[in-house]
């Protein structure tokens, strides 16, 4: 029926047993803002860190199916395990093992596959949805790069070891394309500059980061096909992956929020009935099932449409993730509907995964940019964002009509 192996299945209940550990501190993660350390060493024992990434450099070999299962399982419980487990499979670590130099390679296995949950750095204070409007720049100086810029609502800044730094390269005094460029902690110049407050997934340090001067050297430049010019694109590919993945602790959440509704409903009696014989909430509750369906069916294709570089497809990410994560505001809202006053206070989990969940539809792709992006492969034709790229296009079709008119 799930469609799933046996293997799989056994590792997701291996996952589920973990979780139940992450259950029980996620309310004191959320509370105290540490990082979850403690099950961050249970989940790299488990070889949750870096499943996915090949035998031949130590990992399990997994899918992106694979680390699905496993960041579900997490984010029903504990959502910043969930993307902990997200980062630690998918994104930085997928685009290194799909493009990096076995130098490359070997250094993001041995950090992953000893608990480090890698940095993805691409967003600046102006450019966020515009991602290449970014001004942080690498310089080539002799065999090494020098970057300066600012980087904000870096997630895991000051935990992560692992950096993936996008910047815009300069050789020879020409702007060249944009790349990414892999530094690790503790480098000379990669600085945090400050940890962003705010509204839910706590235990997770959302923070600026300060480039000032970080020299890194050619050999940790990552280097997608299609040069610098045409790279930055197949690096992003590396994001579809994420997307599944941020798409996949939005599910969690929304499946953990409605096994508390349902528990609830059946419990709290008013009027001399369980609450949930109500129709009004036996619908609410009716409709969240099917919303929670609808968006592990979507992720599910996503994850399995992986290629041979292990990303999934762009148009199925992109789905995946716009349903998952407006779906999860809608069910976790309902869900602590549920629970009436009870549900609104801090002594219960409701309000926590209500605040966790709110976050999907803004990072990695907002649901209005990724809705953008579902657009153009459905219309089969650019939809350019840029007033230039629009002039451009409107000044292309007008050559196409005349041309035709000739
Ligand atoms: C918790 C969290 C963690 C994050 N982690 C990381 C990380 O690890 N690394 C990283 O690099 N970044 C990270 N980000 C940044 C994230 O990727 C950006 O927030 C996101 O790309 C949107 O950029 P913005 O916030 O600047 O919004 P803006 O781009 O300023 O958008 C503001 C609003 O305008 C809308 N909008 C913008 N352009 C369009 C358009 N063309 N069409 C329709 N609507 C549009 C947006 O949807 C949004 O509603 C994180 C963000 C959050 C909240």
């Amino acid at each position: 029926m799930d469609g799933l192996t046996p293997e799989q299945r056994h590792l997701r209940d291996r996952a589920g047993e973990l979780a139940r550990e992450a259950a029980a501190q996620a309310a004191e993660t959320d509370r105290s803002l540490a990082y979850p350390w403690p099950m961050v060493e249970r989940m790299t024992e488990a070889g949750f860190m870096g499943l996915t990434i090949p035998r031949e450099w130590g990992g399990l070999g997994g899918s992106v199916m694979d680390a699905v299962l496993v960041v579900e399982e997490f984010s029903k419980v504990c959502a910043v395990c969930g993307r902990i487990a997200v980062e630690a499979n998918m994104g930085a670590v997928g685009a290194i093992m799909a493009y990096g130099t076995d130098g490359q390679k070997k250094l993001a296995a041995g950090l992953v596959l000893a608990g480090d949950k890698p940095a993805i750095c691409i967003t600046e204070p102006d450019a966020g949805s515009a991602a290449t409007e970014m001004t942080t720049t690498a310089v080539k100086h002799g065999e090494d790069w020098v970057i300066n810029g600012r980087k904000t609502w870096i997630t895991g800044g000051g935990v992560s070891r692992l950096h993936l730094i996008f910047a815009r390269v300069i050789e020879d005094g020409a702007f060249k394309g944009i790349a990414s460029f892999i530094a690790v902690r503790g480098a000379p110049g990669l600085n945090v500059a400050r940890r962003i407050p705010t509204l839910g997934l706590c235990g997770m340090p959302e923070t600026e980061l300060e480039l000032a001067d970080l020299v890194v050297p050619d050999g940790m430049v990552l280097r997608a096909p299609g040069g610098f010019a045409r790279g930055f694109g197949r690096l992003i590919d590396a994001y579809n992956g994420q997307r599944v993945g941020a798409a996949t602790v939005a599910l969690g959440l929304a499946a953990g929020a409605h096994a508390h509704a349902i528990a609830r409903a059946n419990t709290r009696r008013q009027f001399g009935r369980p609450i949930a014989e109500f129709q009004g909430l036996a619908w609410m509750l009716a409709d969240m099932a099917i919303e929670v369906e609808a968006a592990r069916a979507l992720i599910y294709r996503a994850a399995k449409s992986a290629g041979p570089a292990g990303f999934p497809d762009r148009l199925a990410a992109a789905q995946a993730k716009v349903f998952a994560s407006d779906m999860a505001i809608r069910v976790t809202n309902n869900a602590l509907q549920v629970w009436g006053a009870a549900g609104y206070s801090r002594d219960n989990p409701m309000e926590r995964y209500l605040r966790d969940a709110r976050m999907f539809a803004i990072a990695g792709g907002t649901a209005q940019v990724l809705r953008n992006q579902v657009a153009e492969q459905i219309l089969g034709r650019k939809l350019p964002q840029t007033r230039d790229g629009f002039l451009k296009l409107v000044a292309e079709e007008a050559a196409v009509g005349k041309l035709a008119a000739d």
